[in-house]
C-alpha cells in the first residue's frame, strides 16, 4: 500500500515536472484516474490523433482544446457544454462556457466528436467515434450507448442518395430507461 502511494506520488511529481516544460493536458489525465473508461495509452493515442486533426484544419492545439477533448473521451455521459464546462473549469479556472461551447462545435466540424441526435434539450456531445447507437431516456435525459451490428448497415433509400449526400446515418432510440421504469 505504502509502495503504491509512493509510486503514485512519484508519478505525480514527474508529471508536474513535465507540465512546466510541456503542454498542460497531462494534468487532466491525472485528475481523471477514477472515472476513465479508456486506458492512458488509448487516451494519448487519441490525443495525438486529435492534434493532427487540429493542425490539418489549421487550428491551434491549445491546452484548453486538448483538455475539453480528453474530458469528452473519458466520460460516457454524453455531456452537454455545461456539464463539460463544470469539469474543465477545475483545470482552467478562467475558461468560459462560451469557449467550451465553441470548442465543442469545432470538434464537431473536424470530426473529433459529434452531437447526439434528439431535440428539445441542450445539445449533448459524444467523443466516441466507434460505431454505436444511442438510447435516450425522455425522463432523466440519460443517454446510453449500445451497439447492435445490424444497425450499422442500414441501407439508404435510392431517392435519398440521388438527391442528397448522406454524411452520417444513425439509429436513435428514445424512451423510458430501466432506472425510471422501476424506480
Ligand atoms: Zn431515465
Ligand atoms: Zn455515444
Amino acid at each position: 500500500m505504502g509502495d503504491a502511494n509512493n509510486d503514485q506520488n512519484n508519478f505525480l511529481k514527474n508529471m508536474r515536472t513535465q507540465l512546466t516544460n510541456r503542454s498542460k493536458y497531462y494534468l487532466v489525465a491525472i485528475m481523471k484516474t477514477i472515472k476513465k473508461k479508456i486506458s492512458f495509452a488509448e487516451l494519448d493515442e487519441k490525443t495525438r490523433w486529435f492534434e493532427g486533426q487540429c493542425r490539418q484544419a489549421g487550428l491551434k492545439v491549445t491546452p484548453q482544446r486538448i483538455a475539453i477533448y480528453r474530458e469528452l473521451l473519458q466520460t460516457d455521459e454524453h455531456p452537454s457544454a455545461e456539464m463539460l464546462y463544470e469539469k474543465v473549469k477545475k483545470i482552467f479556472s478562467s475558461i468560459s462556457l462560451d469557449t467550451v461551447n465553441r470548442t465543442l462545435l469545432t470538434l464537431n466540424e473536424i470530426g473529433a466528436a459529434f452531437t447526439v441526435e434528439g431535440s428539445g434539450d441542450a445539445r449533448r456531445f459524444d467523443g466516441g467515434l466507434d460505431k454505436h447507437q444511442h438510447f435516450k431516456c425522455v425522463k432523466c435525459k440519460r443517454i446510453v450507448d449500445f451497439h447492435h451490428k445490424p444497425f450499422d448497415n442500414i441501407k439508404i433509400p435510392a431517392e435519398i442518395s440521388k438527391k442528397f449526400t448522406v454524411l452520417r446515418k444513425t439509429v436513435y432510440l428514445e424512451g423510458i430507461c430501466d432506472l425510471c421504469r422501476y424506480p
